[in-house]
């Protein structure tokens, strides 16, 4: 050090000293904002590369020939022209190759390119140097020598480095300072390890002719550094001022986005844009130098999918505290050619609650806001999920309306609406918080029960359902009268899976309703059984037809003031090809049920009229016509039909009609078998006494014929009750001017017994069995003879 001191402070002339550290200076700032110019230019770089290497070149050569200048060793010295001019030209071209180099990718070429800018200082250096002539012997010091190559390659490295990946001014600066730094360090500790012993004999030089020229080709140096310098100086302002714009620029583009968007450098927050404020409530300063983890709500890592696809849900914390869900997406950014990050924040709140809506409309019933179909089969997997593992049991409780679709089709869709919306809210009522009601469709509803003391809860709740839903609604001024029937089955001993429960709950609901509605039944396995045959059943009635798998059977009446058989009542028989006969009484509700009865009463009617038309007058034959065949529009053309195809007198033909059929519709009813009396058509009163038995019914209409039902004739002798009511209705239709029949005569007694209450017709196996059409012929021709 002590070397360094002497050498600088006593062989060295201060003022050309301070005027080689100057040119030092100019030739490493100008070299770096030139660098920067070379690193953003678009196109044609290897000028800016080659200006950068002139500056940089011109400044180290400079500085050291004004410090050669500067020094003085107290002997008469030269510098070789050759070698001082090959050692400019030497680290102009070294630096240029160093420069794009170093510019053509990042890591090591930046670092090569760094440490080839210092060999071609250093090496300029020493060139220089061995061009140095004085009349002496020039020695080197190891260490001090070791010590400047060292500097001289080591300093502009880091100075090349840092100017690249730190362009902003002020790291610029230090760029330019390490430079002059490494430059001065590659010089003077040069200088120093340069030992210099005279030689007494030496020729003098020309030293003064030497000083002239070098100190005329480092001004020359100089001028062509201080241009550089200005039209550096020119375009770092140049350059700063569009960087300004473009940062303007990018800024209101971003503000005017609609979207949230955040820039981040190596994870932390470089800026946010207005959008981003107004969402998180926050201002720009909060957000710079923020991780971007910052913004979650605590304990929330970034998703992982955001680092690996780009793209990722993830949840924001607002200064309000509110959580706002957000879609992030980043992209990569090379802003002030630094690689930064853009991270567009997209708010979920109205997706998401749109998403929300969609879910609970598609899942709810939009009348009653019950859970549908869908939702309510989504909870029942819930359900199933969580007490299978538990091991709990649960209730699925299947309602039907009794009355409903009656109410709704005689009332109007806007009274059934209402009433329905009535009933969910009852429904509501009746079960716990916990349980769930849902409307899988119609006038069905269903309630999962979600309790464990089964089947109790199931009873007590069935028992209020239906208890509610038949106390009378008011609806649009009108009392209502409907009411429920339940059907109950059990997880698990009815089923482990939404589709078994579901069909054993329905099946219990149909064996409620057939029992007599308002009522709850509990899912039997035995229910399953006759519920297979009846689809069986269906199935098979649909082709019967077809197959011709009918035909008629046929009992007779005795007329009772003559005792001549008057008639038969045609009854159908279905000959199933494997299950054998099939009563009426078992297919024909199925008829009914699908509608089925209008082709099969159809073919009955034609069938009876076609064989009724082949007896000897003026015996009559009796047709059974269900409730769906009265209300089908079609019905009195139908009849019409049959008489004329067969050429049968319509006074010889009697239709049956039970109670049921005037039940609903009553007025529309009426009508048909007035017009169907019309066409000579007679009309009887089937099965009479067990239904409604309704005097108004017989008051409204003149019937032909009633026929008292058979449950009756069973029990005269043991209930006097019964024998009572026969004997009444007998009254009754004498006085309305109508035929009585009673149905289900088996013994002499019976037949004895309603003879001497005055009856008209008896029907029974004692008259006889229903018999196949030849022997119904038979019988009639014998009858006649006789
Ligand atoms: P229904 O109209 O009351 O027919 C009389 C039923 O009583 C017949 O049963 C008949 O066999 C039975 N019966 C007659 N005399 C006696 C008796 O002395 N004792 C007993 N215990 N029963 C007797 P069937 O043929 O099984 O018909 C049952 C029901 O099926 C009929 O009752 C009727 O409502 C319906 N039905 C039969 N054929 C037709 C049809 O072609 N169309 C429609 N719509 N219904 C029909
Ligand atoms: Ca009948
Ligand atoms: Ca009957």
């Amino acid at each position: 050090m002590q070397r360094f001191y002497t050498c600088l402070a006593e062989q060295h002339d201060p003022a050309l000293l301070a005027l080689a550290v100057v040119i030092c200076a100019v030739g490493a700032h100008t070299s770096f904002v030139l660098l920067r110019a070379a690193q953003t230019a678009a196109a044609r770089r290897w000028r800016w590369v080659a200006l950068t290497a002139l500056a940089t070149g011109t400044g180290a050569w400079s500085t050291h020939f004004v410090a050669m200048l500067a020094f003085a060793p107290g002997l008469p010295a030269d510098h070789g022209a050759g070698l001082t001019l090959a050692s400019l030209a030497l680290v102009v071209l070294v630096c240029g190759f160093a420069f794009q180099l170093a510019l053509s990718g990042r890591g090591w070429r930046e670092w090569a390119g760094g440490v080839l800018a210092g060999l071609g200082i250093t090496a300029m250096h020493y060139a220089g140097m061995a061009g140095y002539h004085l009349v002496g012997v020039l020695l080197w010091e190891k260490r001090l020598l070791t010590l400047s190559i060292a500097l001289g390659i080591l300093l502009p490295m880091l100075a090349v480095w840092l100017a690249l990946r730190q362009p902003r001014p002020l790291p610029r600066l230090l760029a330019a300072a390490l430079l002059l730094l490494g430059i001065c360090a590659l010089h003077f500790l040069g200088m120093a390890a340069l030992i210099i012993l005279p030689e007494p004999g030496g020729a003098p030089l020309a030293a003064a002719a030497s000083a002239d020229w070098l100190a005329a080709a480092v001004a020359a140096a100089s001028g062509i550094l201080l241009l550089l310098s200005l039209a550096a100086a020119a375009l770092s302002r140049r350059a700063h001022r569009r960087e300004r714009q473009a940062e303007q620029k990018l800024r209101s583009l971003a503000d005017a986005a609609v979207e949230g968007l955040l820039l981040c450098e190596e994870g932390r927050i470089t800026g946010s844009n207005r959008s981003l404020q107004g969402l998180l409530g926050r201002a720009d300063e909060w957000f710079t130098g923020q991780r971007l983890e910052a913004l979650l709500p605590p304990g929330q890592t970034l998703p992982a999918a955001l680092a690996a696809e780009g793209r990722a849900e993830a949840e924001f914390l607002a200064a309000s505290g509110e959580i706002i869900p957000v879609e992030l997406v980043t992209r990569p950014l090379l802003h002030h050619a630094r690689s930064q990050q853009a991270v567009a924040v997209r708010d979920l709140r109205d997706r998401r609650r749109a998403e929300a809506r969609i879910r609970f409309l598609a899942q709810h019933d939009p009348l009653t806001g019950l859970h549908n179909r869908a939702g309510f089969g989504l909870e029942l997997e819930r359900a199933l999920a969580l007490h299978g593992r538990s091991g709990q049991g649960f209730a699925l409780l299947a309602l039907d309306l009794d009355r409903f679709k009656w109410t709704n089709d005689t009332m109007g869709h806007q009274v059934g609406d209402a009433l329905l919306v009535k009933v969910a809210a009852r429904l509501r009522a009746a079960v716990h918080a916990t349980d769930v009601v849902g409307r899988p469709g119609g006038d069905e509803f269903a309630v999962l029960q979600l309790d464990t003391s089964q089947p109790e809860a199931a009873t007590a709740l069935a028992q209020r359902c239906i208890e509610l839903l038949s106390r009378p609604f008011i609806v649009q001024g009108q009392v209502l009268n409907i009411g429920a029937s339940v059907g109950i089955a059990l997880y698990p001993q009815d089923g482990t899976d939404i589709a078994t429960l579901a069909r054993n709950a329905d099946l219990a609901l149909y064996r409620a309703k057939s029992e007599g509605r308002g009522t709850h039944r509990f899912f039997e396995a035995e229910m399953d059984t006759r519920m297979q045959r009846r689809r069986m059943l269906e199935v098979e009635l649909r082709s019967a037809l077809a197959l011709r798998q009918f035909h008629l059977e046929y009992q007779p009446l005795l007329g009772l003031d003559g005792d001549t058989v008057t008639g038969f009542e045609a009854l159908i028989r279905w000959a199933h090809p494997e299950r054998g006969l099939i009563s009426p009484a078992e297919f024909i509700p199925l008829a009914e049920e699908t509608g089925l009865i209008i082709p099969i009463g159809e073919w009955v009617l034609r069938e009876a009229c076609r064989e009724a038309a082949g007896w000897q007058e003026p015996a009559t034959i009796a047709v059974n016509l269900s409730p769906l065949q009265v209300h089908s529009p079609g019905i009195v053309e139908a009849v019409r039909g049959a008489c004329a195809a067969a050429g049968l007198d319509p006074h010889r033909l009697e239709l049956e009609v039970t109670e049921t059929a005037l039940l609903t519709d009553t007025d529309h009813s009426f009508g048909t078998l007035r017009a169907l009396k019309a066409l000579g058509v007679r009309i009887s009163m089937d099965d009479f006494g067990t239904g409604y038995s309704s005097l108004s019914h017989l008051r409204r209409f003149p019937f032909d014929k009633i026929k008292i039902d058979r449950s009756f004739v069973a029990d005269l002798g043991e209930n006097a009750d019964s024998a009572a009511i026969v004997g009444a209705v007998i009254v009754l239709g004498k006085s309305l001017g109508m035929l009585t029949t009673v149905e289900g005569v088996e013994t002499a007694g019976q037949l004895a017994h309603v003879r001497a209450r005055g009856c008209d017709q008896v029907q029974g196996f004692l008259v006889g069995r229903p018999m196949a059409a030849d022997a119904a012929r038979t019988l009639l021709a014998r009858r006649q003879a006789a």
